[in-house]
Formats: C-alpha cells, structure tokens, sequence
C-alpha cells in the first residue's frame, strides 16, 4: 500500500505538507493570500503554487487540487507525493511541472464544495459583464433541492421530485437542469455567482505568472464524485475532432476522451468551467487540459451529499447535532477515509501525472 501519510485532515495540515515537499523538492513555492477569508480555525487561506523544472520551460503541465473545496484533499495527496517522489529530478528537458494547490481554499478548509459566496468555482469562469446564460431547468428543481428540513421524509420528497423531473424532460435536459450550473439563485446548488470570485482572479493571476510564457501548456484539474468506487474517470471538454482532444487520448488513452465509467447516465452542459479559463488565458501556447475526477459513491448518493451540504450551509446551524452528522457524511462522499479509497487514488494519480509529463515532454 502507498505512503497515505500525504494525506490530511485539514487545510492547515494539506498546505503544510505540501510547502514542506515543494521545499524539499527545491520546487519555487509562490502563495496567492486570501485578502478577506479564514479557515474555520482563523488560519489564513491560499493559493499555493509550486514549480519544478526551468522557470523558462517552454513546455508546461499544471496540476491543479480543490476547485471544489473539499475534492482537493485527494489531489493535494497526489501533488505532495510527486514532490516527495523525486519526482522533479525526472523531469524531461524543457519541462516544468507546476501545481496548483487549492484552488478554492475557502471550500478546501471549511469542507465545502463552493466558495465563501456559495458559488460553485468551476461555473464562475464565464463573462460576467455579459448576461449569464439562462438555466430555465434549474428553476423548476430550485424548490425541490433546496429543503429547509433534512430527515428521511425531506430526502425522499426530494428525489421522488427528480425522478418525476427527469421522466418529463429526459436525462440530458435533467443532467442540464441539475448541474450544467446557474446563475439566478443564490442560495441554491451549482451556482455560478454574480461577480468572479477571489479564487477565479487568483487562478487566472496564477496561470499568468507560472505558464503564459510557454509554448505548450497543459492541465489536470483533479476532482472526485464521479464515477465508480476505486477508479477514476476523465472529462474532456475539447472539441470533438480537434488536435487537443486527440492529444488528451494519445497521452492518457481511450478512455481519456471516451467517458468510460461516467456515471452520469448524460452529461450536463457545462459553462464556466476553469479549464476554459485556463485555456482563454493562453492564447499563444498550444492548450491540453483534463479533468481527473476519483470515483467514490454512487450517483444518487453523490448528489445527496451535494445537497446535504447546501442544506448544511443555510440551515445546518440550526440543527448543530444534526449537522455533524451530515457533514461527515457528506465528506465521505467526496474525501472517504477507507484507506483502500485513498492507495488507489495516490496510486492512479500517479500514472496519471506521469502520462502527462510525458505527453507533453515528448
Ligand atoms: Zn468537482
């Protein structure tokens, strides 16, 4: 079984791990600070990037961990084991390999999957000068996801509600609804936000810093909730027929660009999602990006968890005995403690990072 001391059961802890293993790698460790938030023990909050290979490298591979908050422990786990791994000695010639750890550290240190503003960080990256676009679907599920109660009865009432949602309207227009994202409600679920969030101005300051003078870029965003329990899946959101999609399949295969094991039964439409931005932000620089996602629960139970913490946020306090409950639930969701769960994402996060050192070394 792999070394599972790389992971953490905090922010405070993930964090110094990994600035410990950047140091030890002599990897350049730069922190973005939040200006305003905290982390719930009223320990400051950051982007932290640390960057390994020339600092000039013409060719540029990011991996990055927590665009949703609490699925960063994972990739967090992975970044600091590739750093302790030695692996910055193995680098191919011209190659940087940079992470991104926390992208949404409010989320990362609360335990949460949006932002300090309930947004959902991998929806806001869109124009905000522009209208957003409408999400007719999420209005009629808003009152359905969104319980002032959570017990039996209120879960229940809530996927009897879905079922009959999706019979009327098919799985994809389901998919949309649910979490494609929106941008009318607040205090409901895969909320885009009105305004960029700090995250969203960190990552693009970040991707500007650390990768806009390479010729070839490259990222994994590492998530987890999708797909099945000890595997992992990838998202592909290049074109179909474009050069970025094929390289997506000739550095991590098939399955790469294919969907195999995604639970979903169809895909959302999704807008706003970081690894657009990342790719927006680099216009000179030919872009590779990937989302990894570590499958865990079932699709039902995930998005029960998903709910359960917008619930939590509103009306959790209420109920403080309760909420604890919920909440470790719904961290085993996204972070399970089974430590079988966790080798075989540190194992499979390594065949990962190393098919896109090599990908773009090559
Ligand atoms: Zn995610």
């Amino acid at each position: 079984m792999p070394e599972l001391s790389v992971f953490s059961s905090t922010y405070a802890e993930a964090r110094a791990k990994f600035v410990d293993a950047a140091r030890a790698a002599g990897a350049r460790h730069h922190a973005y600070l939040h200006p305003r938030e905290k982390g719930p023990d009223g320990e400051p909050l950051y982007l932290d990037v640390a960057a390994a290979g020339p600092e000039d490298a013409e060719r540029v591979l990011v991996a990055g961990s927590g665009t949703h908050g609490i699925e960063g422990y994972p990739g967090s786990a992975a970044q600091t084991a590739w750093l302790l791994g030695g692996g910055a000695r193995r680098l191919p010639k011209r190659t940087a390999m940079v992470f991104f750890h926390a992208h949404n550290p409010w989320g990362f240190a609360h335990k949460a999957r949006g932002t300090e503003e309930n947004v959902d960080l991998n929806r806001n990256f869109l124009d905000h000068a522009k209208p957003y676009p409408a999400n007719p679907g999420y209005t009629e599920v808003h009152p359905i996801v969104t319980p002032g109660e959570w017990n039996d009865a209120s879960i229940a009432g809530i996927f009897r509600g879905l079922d009959a949602y999706r019979q009327k309207v098919g799985e994809k227009a389901f998919s949309t609804a649910f979490n494609g994202g929106q941008y009318s409600h607040g205090d409901g679920i895969y909320f885009g936000g009105q305004r960029e969030q700090w995250a969203n101005y960190a990552f693009r300051e970040a991707v500007a810093k650390h990768v806009a003078h390479a010729k070839h870029a490259a990222i994994i965003d590492f998530h987890t909730g999708i797909g099945p329990w000890l595997e992992h899946i990838y998202l592909c959101f290049h074109a179909e027929g474009s050069p970025a999609r094929a390289r997506a399949r000739a550095w991590w295969g098939a399955r790469a660009v294919n969907l195999a094991g995604v639970t979903h039964k169809a895909l959302a439409d999704y807008r706003g999602v970081l690894t657009d931005a990342f790719a927006a932000a680099l216009p000179r620089a030919q872009v590779t990006s990937i989302v990894v996602e570590f499958g865990t629960l079932k699709r039902e139970e995930v998005q029960r968890a998903n709910m359960s913490g917008r619930w939590l946020r509103y009306h959790g306090e209420k109920n403080p005995v309760l909420a604890r409950k919920v909440h470790a639930e719904f961290c085993e969701a996204f972070y399970p403690s089974d430590p079988k769960w966790r080798a075989a994402a540190l194992e499979q996060s390594r065949e990962i990072l190393d098919r896109g050192i090599a990908g773009i070394g090559g």
